[in-house]
């Protein structure tokens, strides 16, 4: 899978809609300290699913959006968009995730309403996503360092491209499970029919 394209509108410090091509080879950001160089990364993790506020450094989920400053008013939503190739069966794929204040987010793919969990498939399934490794941000080598053995394999899993499977067994067995209590009641069912 490779980003093309990412597109951010009202996201932490980028409040005014922001295009970026990403061009074959390497590609470079640079700017002064505090410009938003790891808010790029950061907004890139929240639109492949992050949950976790905590580790797109904010207290809550609404923080990614634009907090305002003594210039500008604060913004009620913020938008980013991720257009990507080889994203399995669907071949190029802009997936978007959009948070109201208050609201809570939702999630698009090629314009379609998706759940989540469909957004962290489709990443995983490239082997990648929010917790790629490939995604590496601040203090991330030294997590990786001091991760736990379950963790390390919980990296190694989602590096190989097989985190989605495991998704996909959990829901086969719940599944399963909703269908043993189905037949067990319609045993009974019958029993009390004789
Ligand atoms: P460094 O090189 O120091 O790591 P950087 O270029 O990576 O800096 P970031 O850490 O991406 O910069 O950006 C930090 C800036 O983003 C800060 O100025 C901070 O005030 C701003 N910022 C973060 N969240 C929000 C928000 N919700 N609203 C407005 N601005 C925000």
């Amino acid at each position: 899978m490779r980003i093309r394209r990412l597109k951010l509108a009202g996201f932490k410090s980028f409040v005014d809609p922001a295009e970026l091509h990403i061009h074959p080879g390497l590609t470079g950001v640079v700017g002064p300290n505090g410009c938003g160089k790891s808010n790029l990364l950061e907004a890139i993790r929240w639109v492949m699913g992050e949950g976790s506020a905590r580790s797109l450094r904010g207290g809550a989920m609404d923080d990614v959006i634009f907090a305002g400053t003594a210039q500008r008013p604060a913004r009620d939503f913020a938008e980013v968009s991720l257009l990507v190739d080889g994203a399995g069966d669907e071949g190029e794929a802009e997936v978007v995730r959009r948070i109201e204040r208050g609201a809570g987010s939702a999630y698009r793919i090629n314009g379609r309403d998706v759940r989540a969990k469909d957004v962290s498939l489709l990443f995983a399934d490239a082997a990648t996503g929010a917790h790629s490794p490939a995604l590496v941000s601040q203090n991330r080598i030294g997590a990786v360092i001091a991760a736990r053995p379950a963790e390390r394999r919980q990296m190694l899993e989602e590096a190989a491209g097989i985190a989605g499977l495991h998704v996909r067994r959990r829901d086969a067995e719940q599944k399963l499970r909703a269908t043993e209590a189905n037949l067990s009641r319609v045993d009974e069912l019958l029993g009390e029919m004789e």
